[in-house]
């Protein structure tokens, strides 16, 4: 389940986040060793000549549908689409049936991925009860359950009321949590369906402002200054959002944001088509957005990708465009966008898209295991689950054949840890990625049961080759390992 007691693999030749090569030695969840030369009899020999090694990438924004839509998507199908993508971790959005707004709920889906065991999921729990907008839900008992939420959002609606948002920022205050937000002004965008511009006035559909998600941002960032309490800003889709946190950061406050692969590649252009493959909400907007927003992740405005992968069943997308669902399918298509998006162009390098897929997401979702961050370790664990002092990471030379599972020189153990450094001592989290291919999409080999992925037909450059989940192969040659 978690990847102890398995075999040691030892990969040969990985470019580390794109630089020289360099093997890798896993054992016991870790990275043991790293150099050249390494020799370890018993070990498994991946060859990764040629491919770039990044620390597993962690998505704070995924929508895996159950319970409740498991026609949609389950926790299996989805951390399958993850670890193909080469994920490690995903959040888990709260907007399931029922909603994930108790402790119940959010354990639920957390040993649902443990039992899933393509990659850690973190559940994400609603700000208010029911999504229903009206009072907070049990904020503080989802974050003391086993399930340890820190993110939470209402995420698919915006919590608009400014006097619930500035509750929910205060009380997450007090165990370091982060709310989440959609930024979507409801009545700015009631029946709202494309970018509001030119093309929705050419199309004749009605308009979705910039203003409506901009408002939102800008007030947030201002309630969370006034608070002091950490905001997260979701799918940013506008160059005016990008100022804005430009300038909530430039103050000092506490505000973090994502972008998605789609919002880093595709323009409003697509929907003249009316094909509703391309609804999506916030909307894809124009290529002057779509420059800022590269420019705010180059920058690091904007701290991170997600997802917001968001399944939906065909009759749901396969339809006329007005009663199309909103949402498109992502895990598996992520990193080859932001290659192309970001890597291509020169705007960022490899070590950049780890930072921007793996690190940052890590931090904001408190799993890359600083203090504040203490998990529960997986069951079989031996060692305490309460805070070890003087914990460093990344110098955890000595657990390797000490036949204690899970290094006992983390604080949290490596059960649950993310975006760490690919050196010895950190949790063997990395996905291997070849950048020198390219491929068509094509969902019907994809591992999620949604098949609503905008870059269908598309070429894309890279493929991910093999997932390592603490040392444990999730995907070797490219598929899954089970
Ligand atoms: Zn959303
Ligand atoms: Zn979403």
């Amino acid at each position: 389940m978690t990847g102890d007691g398995a075999q040691p693999w030892l990969i040969r030749g990985a470019r580390l986040l794109g630089g020289p090569a360099t093997d890798l030695l896993l054992a016991d969840g870790l990275i043991v060793e790293a150099g050249t030369g390494i020799s370890a009899r018993g070990a498994q020999v991946l060859d990764a000549d040629g491919l770039i090694a990044l620390p597993g990438l962690v998505d704070l924004h995924a929508h895996l549908r159950e319970p409740g839509r498991e026609d949609a998507e389950t926790v299996q199908t989805g951390t399958a689409a993850a670890a193909l993508g080469g994920f490690t971790a995903v959040h888990a959005m709260a907007n399931t049936d029922p909603v994930a707004d108790t402790a119940g709920v959010v354990e639920q889906i957390w040993r649902l991925g443990r039992q899933a065991g393509h990659c850690d999921v973190q559940p994400v729990g609603a700000v208010t009860a029911g999504l229903a907008g009206s009072r907070l839900a049990e904020l503080g008992a989802m974050a003391d359950s086993a399930a340890r939420v820190r993110i939470f959002s209402d995420d698919g609606r915006c919590v608009s009321d400014a006097v619930l948002m500035r509750r929910a920022l205060e009380y997450v205050k007090a165990f370091d949590g982060v709310i989440a937000q959609h930024a979507q002004e409801p009545r700015l965008t009631e029946g709202a369906q494309v970018n509001e511009g030119e093309v929705s006035g050419r199309v004749g559909l009605t308009g979705w402002p910039a203003v409506a998600e901009e408002a939102i941002i800008a007030r947030d960032c201002l309630l969370a200054a006034h608070v002091g309490s950490a905001l997260h800003v979701c799918h940013v889709s506008t160059a005016g959002s990008v100022e804005i946190i430009r300038w909530a950061k430039s103050k000092g406050w506490r505000v973090t944001a994502e972008v998605t692969p789609h919002h880093l590649l595709l323009t409003d252009e697509l929907v003249a088509g009316y094909d509703p493959v391309y609804k999506v909400n916030p909307p894809l907007r124009t290529a002057a957005d779509v420059a800022a927003l590269r420019q705010g992740l180059a920058d690091g405005t904007i701290d991170c990708v997600a997802t917001d992968h968001a399944p939906h069943p065909v009759e749901e997308k396969d339809t006329e465009w007005q009663v199309a669902a909103f949402g498109m399918t992502g895990l598996e298509t992520a990193l080859r966008v932001v290659h192309q998006a970001m890597v291509q162009p020169g705007l960022l390098d490899w070590a950049g898209v780890a930072d921007r897929m793996s690190v940052r997401p890590a931090a904001i979702g408190r799993l890359d295991g600083a203090a504040g961050a203490v998990r529960v370790p997986a069951a079989g664990h031996a060692h305490s689950s309460g805070r070890q002092a003087g914990g460093t990471h990344g110098s955890g030379s000595g657990t390797h054949g000490s036949g204690t599972h899970g290094g006992g020189s983390y604080e949290a153990g490596p059960a649950l840890v993310h975006g760490r450094p690919l050196i010895p001592g950190s949790p063997a989290n990395l996905a291997l990625y070849d950048e020198a291919t390219r491929s068509v999409v094509d969902p019907t080999m994809h591992a999620s049961r949604s098949r609503n992925t905008p870059f269908s037909g598309v070429e894309l450059p890279g493929r991910v080759q093999a997932t390592f989940l603490r040392g444990r192969p999730t995907v070797l040659d490219g598929k899954l390992t089970r």
